[in-house]
């Protein structure tokens, strides 16, 4: 423990004492609470500061990861889209769309073949192959090879 002196009568008193035994002067209220307030007010701030700093981080953290799932997720599947757009034009060239299953899919870049197995007018499932170009991802033509 420390020596301090009362600011009322400059008696050297122990820091731990409550109050100053000469004048009786109340030496722990008056000391340490400043101090306290000085020191627990900037804390406060520092530790709301802190807490909304870190929501505002957790906010952008989650928000990157989902635009980079997003992001992520369009070019990864880029053989995948292509299928799916050629599929679809076949679709729209076929006499029973809903009927229509494809196959054999060979991606090569500019040119994605597949087979086709659909119902013609008749009723009847037949085979075709169908050949889509691309220019990138962007479908240029969708042919059901008769
Ligand atoms: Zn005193």
């Amino acid at each position: 423990m420390a020596l301090i002196s009362c600011p009322d009568c400059q008696e050297s008193v122990s820091d731990l004492a409550p109050a100053c035994p000469k004048c009786g002067r109340p030496l722990h209220f008056v000391a340490p609470d400043p101090s306290r307030m000085v020191s627990v007010g900037p804390e406060k701030k520092a530790s709301t500061t802190g807490r909304t700093v870190g929501i505002g981080c957790l906010v952008i953290i989650g928000a990157l990861i989902i635009l980079g799932a997003i992001g992520s997720h369009t070019p990864e599947n880029p053989r995948i889209s292509r299928q799916v757009d050629c599929e679809m034009a076949i679709e729209r060239q076929l006499k029973a769309p809903k009927t229509a299953s494809f196959d054999d899919w060979s991606d090569m870049g500019t040119v994605v073949t597949g087979t086709v197995t659909s119902q013609n007018a008749f009723g009847a499932k037949l085979t075709k192959s169908v050949r889509c170009t691309f220019d990138g991802m962007t479908l240029q033509s969708a042919v059901v090879i008769e």
